[in-house]
């Protein structure tokens, strides 16, 4: 009776993540779209500034995109980037842009009602200047975002692993618990005991392996962005140097608390799905001096 039960709840929790997985890259405008998207007080979708359609249609062009016509830009409430979907599905793609790639002047970003500690911000001070800085994004930092996201619509491999792994480990886990009692004939507690603990141990393993493909996933896509062009290389070290230059004067102002928050390096303690901002710019300042030296032979030539 309870094995039936635990069947019924294991292939519920497989279709329910299938379905949950599946339906996030099916139906990206209905949902990503819908979710994150940034609205007016009208609740319409804020359209995406023209700047950024530019960038996209350069970027996809370099980055050979198929089917471009089939990606939808929008602006993301968030401070991140986002996209859902691919191009070769038929209801195609989604990249939402951070909310603050709406900012064009320093007046953009001082009326914004950022806070710092719950306080409002002194724009001359160190802080408020770093802040406007870090949140007026130039062409090439929005070229190597859109870069970035082009590259996670068209990595099929990494959106497969997305969608099955988690089934597929529920799935594992639950045979591997299932076979015990043919091996092994033990009685209650111990039988529950290992039964457990392959669950732990099996959750550890999925976690484990799962951030360690999600940053595989973030280097390949600033990699791939970093690689369209030597200016979107440059977006990219902008981007991070910027990131990682306000997060060491929050870390400082913070004092205490910042330290939950922030490494001495400017990294993002909390971060766990994508990689040290620290490492992702050391690789693209690679990229760029690799980009810079080719270019420059090419010219000599
Ligand atoms: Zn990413």
């Amino acid at each position: 009776m309870a094995d039936k039960a635990v069947r019924i709840l294991v292939r519920l929790g497989i279709g329910g993540m299938l379905a949950v997985n599946l339906s996030g890259e099916l139906f990206p405008h209905q949902i990503c779209k819908q979710m994150y998207g940034l609205k007016d007080e009208k609740g319409m979708l804020i359209e995406a500034p023209e700047l950024c359609l530019k960038q996209f249609r350069e970027v996809a062009l370099k980055s050979e995109l198929n089917n471009p016509e089939k990606v939808s830009l929008f602006v993301s409430k968030a401070f991140h980037a986002i996209s859902a979907g691919s191009t070769l599905l038929p209801s195609g793609a989604v990249i939402g842009l951070p909310r603050w790639y709406l900012n064009r002047a320093k007046s953009d970003v001082e009326n914004s009602g950022i806070k710092f500690d719950g306080k409002p911000i002194t724009w001359d001070s160190e802080l408020g200047q770093t802040l406007t800085e870090s949140y007026l994004p130039t062409e090439n930092m929005i070229a190597f975002t859109i870069g970035h996201e082009i590259s996670h619509i068209q990595r099929l491999d990494f959106k497969m692993l997305e969608i099955f792994a988690s089934p597929l480990w529920l799935y594992l886990t639950f045979k591997m618990c299932s076979l015990i009692p043919k091996i092994w004939k033990l009685h209650g507690a111990l039988d529950m005991l290992l039964k457990l603990s392959i669950c732990g141990l099996n959750y550890l393993c999925y976690k484990f392996m799962k951030q360690k493909v999600d940053h595989w996933s973030e280097f390949i896509a600033d990699e791939m962005s970093a690689m369209c062009e030597p200016k979107v290389a440059e977006g990219g070290v902008e981007y991070f140097t910027r990131r990682i230059k306000l997060n060491l004067i929050q870390y400082k102002l913070l004092g205490e608390e910042g330290r939950k928050f922030y490494t001495d390096e400017g990294d993002e303690i909390k971060s766990h799905t994508h990689p040290k901002l620290t490492e992702r710019l050391g690789k693209l300042r690679k990229i760029q001096l690799r980009t810079d030296l080719s270019k420059n032979s090419s010219q000599d030539r």
